[in-house]
């Protein structure tokens, strides 16, 4: 589906093998190949590198070389080494399960953006080989954290990198850490290579992934290799953090890339400083002994550092803030970098530890959050650093996330073309408002997508029930015990969204507050509602974990109080699949986040892509992508923020208030469904997301707005598309 823009056949399967003197790859020609490595190597030190804990890709959702190959069927007259690849790509597992969450996706979704608009871009990251946790959901337990087995070495597209010198052999980086006694021990990393590549299949991004996971490594260091966000120990934590921010210049090194800028994610890899001080002061002062410079020179070293890195925050709740204690420090770092911590990352709450939010704020040339309201809200938390720090409200990729539904509608209508290179092309939508044809092939796209998700839905629910004879995990969903082959679940009913993260600021039980008073909503209109919900609590978040339960709870009193109108299903282990069939199946999205907790959130963005309209808090991008009466609507608790609002204490979450206006606001949502013929009303608010809100809420605008922080030259071409892009929004404004 996604391929049918290759009109000509001039991209032959054989030209899509390449190789330089690290490996072989496929999936992009030579020349594809030699450019992006022309981009990034040599002395120019015109690219950046994307640095980001966790990278969501799965190909599942978004796979440029699959389908290209389905296009062009082909595979059966191939030579022997051409057929390993692609037996890889249609027989290998469709998961790289290393992105816990919104971030991951969102950086996915960045590096897909880059990839299409041709950026001199690398990212680096970390290979987890127990990845994120997969979950079990069980009615009486709730969730079961389950480790991932997958295996790098079988999954398509992922190349292990070869060393020049030795062929055959692996690319092994050394990166120095140290113990508490200032005695040097090396950690080994191989670096795994994904190609992001674009929808064209002449450009990619390069992901470097390194992987500590060697049997000869410290124990220490294999210990924090394994799983994402391990949180067993905050050594663990601090380990997993370092292991990202000094990997960076050693793998750099190790390839010839000679990126200037540095464009930190969170202030996870920001350790990346201390070694750029530590060079610069060795060019300066020509002491290799750090203990000789003075406070004023390292200061000095920090601020010339600081021109090459840009620093986006991601998240305003505290605990997405590193701070270690610095006895910890004291065992992975040296001395003299515990010197820098000392001058760079004070914390305000503790003289006894690092605050690395504080560093990385300090150490930048540009500093950004991720919508507009979260830039008030940094302003507000980070007062010295407020006139440096801008907004640049997230988006989401516009190809990853659309509906082959809706892709094939668009495809359909040449006021249209030109959608998949530009997104910002869907303000045509805009001529094709009162076109029947358009509006009735809209309605059946949708109808499609929710037949789709529903079938998964329904299978699911006999799933569960029929596993309880294999195993002892109870069916999450009452509804298990209800369903048979004329008892389903009916897609044409009311069908309400909700999945992300369980933390407790996204209050995921925050409508079921007044259960009775949600059922009579239904009852007294027979207004029926089906609520899926899904989603993952970090297995160490017990209060997160307990939401789950509850919600689970709740699924049998809403069906009797309902007299059965309204079911509550939860879809267990919730993933970029998952959301792509939600977003697109659903009739209302829906996100109730505390606010300002929500930064941006991007799941909203995703379901707009699809003309699926948000019921929303007025919170992250929602503030922006709001249009009154046109693309959703609105409830809950407005007006201006202070740091009193930042608590996540259970008593100031709001419960009481932001559902009683959510009961307020659902009728005025339901009557507009069940109210009119062909479902009009929402086919306009399909309509005036797809015209205001899909030109905004995409990475290619985002990418084109963070092109003007890293200060890149561009051929003149390229710079003039961007230029176009970053013209569709001004998220500062
Ligand atoms: C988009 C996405 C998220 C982020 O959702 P938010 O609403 O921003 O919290 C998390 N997980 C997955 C799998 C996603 O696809």
């Amino acid at each position: 589906m996604q391929a049918s823009n290759f009109n000509d056949n001039s991209l032959d399967l054989h030209n899509l093998v390449a190789k330089n003197q690290f490996g072989t790859f496929f999936g992009v020609s030579q020349q594809t190949l030699d450019t992006v490595w022309d981009n990034l190597t040599g002395n120019n030190q015109n690219s950046v590198v994307y640095i980001s804990m966790e990278i969501g890709a799965d190909p599942d959702v978004f796979h440029p070389i699959k389908d290209r190959l389905m296009d062009l069927e082909k595979t059966n007259s191939m030579d022997s080494r051409l057929k390993q690849f692609v037996k890889k790509i249609f027989e290998g597992p469709e998961k790289i399960p290393c992105y816990g969450g919104g971030l991951g996706v969102l950086a996915g979704d960045t590096l897909k953006s880059f990839a299409d608009c041709r950026l001199p871009v690398v990212a680096v990251s970390l290979l987890y080989r127990h990845g994120y946790f997969s979950q079990i959901v069980d009615s009486k337990i709730g969730q079961i954290a389950q480790s991932v087995a997958w295996t790098p070495e079988e999954t398509p597209g992922l190349y292990l990198l070869q060393d020049p010198e030795n062929p055959g052999q692996a690319l092994q980086v050394e990166i120095p850490f140290f113990n508490e006694f200032d005695q040097e021990t090396l950690a080994i990393a191989q670096v795994w290579m994904k190609m992001e590549v674009n929808h064209t299949l002449d450009y990619f991004i390069p992901e470097l992934l390194l992987d500590f996971s060697l049997a000869d490594n410290p124990v220490p260091i294999k210990n924090a290799a394994g799983q994402l966000y391990n949180s067993d120990s905050s050594i663990i934590k601090a380990t997993q953090r370092r292991m990202l921010g000094t990997g960076i210049l050693p793998v750099l090194q190790a390839m010839g890339i000679s990126s200037y800028t540095l464009h930190l994610n969170e202030q996870h890899g920001v350790v990346v400083v201390l070694q750029l001080i530590a060079e610069e002061l060795a060019i300066r002062v020509k002491k290799s002994d750090l203990s000789q410079v003075s406070n004023e020179e390292i200061i000095a070293a920090a601020d010339k550092v600081a021109d090459r890195l840009v620093y986006t925050i991601h998240t305003p709740v505290k605990a997405g803030h590193d701070r270690f204690n610095k006895s910890v420090y004291a065992g992975i770092s040296h001395r003299s970098c515990r010197r820098i911590l000392d001058l760079l990352a004070h914390d305000d709450e503790s003289l006894h530890s690092y605050n690395f939010t504080t560093l990385a704020m300090r150490v930048n040339r540009t500093a950004n959050s991720v919508s507009r309201l979260h830039r008030d809200v940094t302003h507000k938390q980070f007062p010295n650093f407020a006139n440096k720090i801008t907004a640049i409200t997230n988006g989401v990729h516009h190809l990853t996330w659309i509906s082959d539904a809706r892709a094939e509608l668009f495809d359909n209508f040449p006021e249209l073309k030109n959608w998949r290179r530009d997104p910002g092309v869907l303000r045509n939508v805009d001529k094709l408002k009162s076109n029947t044809r358009f509006r009735t092939y809209l309605l059946r796209a949708w109808e499609e997508d929710t037949t789709i998700l529903y079938k998964f839905i329904n299978k699911m629910l006999l799933r569960h029930r029929n596993q309880m004879t294999s195993t002892w995990i109870d069916p999450p969903n009452h509804y298990s015990n209800i369903i048979d082959s004329s008892t389903k679940l009916d897609p044409k009913i009311f069908t309400v969204g909700f999945a992300r993260r369980f933390s407790t600021y996204k209050r995921a039980d925050l409508i079921f507050d007044n259960i009775g008073k949600l059922c009579s909503i239904a009852v007294n209109n027979n207004w029926p509602i089906n609520f899926l919900f899904s989603g993952k609590a970090h297995p160490a978040d017990e209060p997160g974990k307990s939401v789950i339960k509850l919600i689970l709870n709740y699924q049998q009193e809403l069906h009797a109080k309902s007299r059965g109108l309204v079911n509550l299903i939860f879809i267990p282990n919730y993933d970029m699949h998952i959301a792509k069939m939600m977003v697109a199946g659903v009739h209302i999205w829906l996100n109730n986040p505390k606010r300002p907790l929500e930064a941006s959130g991007t799941s909203g963005m995703k379901a707009a892509l699809n003309g699926v309209p948000n019921l929303s808090i007025m919170d992250g991008w929602w503030v922006e992508g709001y249009h009154e009466g046109q693309t959703g609507w609105k409830f809950g608790r407005e007006g201006s923020v202070d740091e009193a609002d930042l608590s996540e204490s259970p008593d100031a979450l709001l419960y009481a208030e932001d559902s009683a206006s959510f009961y307020a606001t659902l009728p005025l949502v339901l009557e507009e469904f069940y109210e009119n013929d062909e479902k009009s009303r929402f086919i306009d608010k399909a309509i005036m997301n797809l015209i205001l809100n899909v030109p905004i809420f995409n990475t290619h605008r985002m990418a084109a707005e963070y092109l003007q922080k890293y200060q890149l030259k561009l051929p003149s071409r390229l710079q003039s598309e961007m230029d176009g892009f970053s013209k569709l929004y001004n998220s500062n404004e």
